[in-house]
């Protein structure tokens, strides 16, 4: 793993420990700052990544408390609080 890389992961981390804390604010600082070191470093961020934060707001997703996951002709869809959904083949 690349230096960017692990600096994603730990931030990545540090977003779900927030967000698991019901500290949103933190857990969105977390997700752009990870964000932007995967622009700069053109590396590309992790896919569990991608898919537990959001693309508008940047918040990071706990379904149940933020966000909900629903399955829907063979894709999980994602929405957000703010009305953001995202959908992913399975
Ligand atoms: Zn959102």
């Amino acid at each position: 793993m690349t230096i960017p890389e692990e600096r994603i992961e730990r931030l990545h981390s540090l977003a779900y420990e927030a967000a698991t804390a019901s500290n949103q604010d933190r857990a969105r600082e977390y997700v752009r700052l990870a964000r932007r070191i995967a622009e700069r470093n053109r590396v590309d961020l992790p896919r569990r990544f991608k898919r537990f934060t959001c693309d508008r707001c940047d918040s990071y997703l706990r379904p149940g408390s933020n966000g909900r996951v629903r399955l829907q002709d063979g894709h999980v869809v994602v929405t957000c609080d703010c009305g953001e959904q995202a959908r992913y083949p399975y």
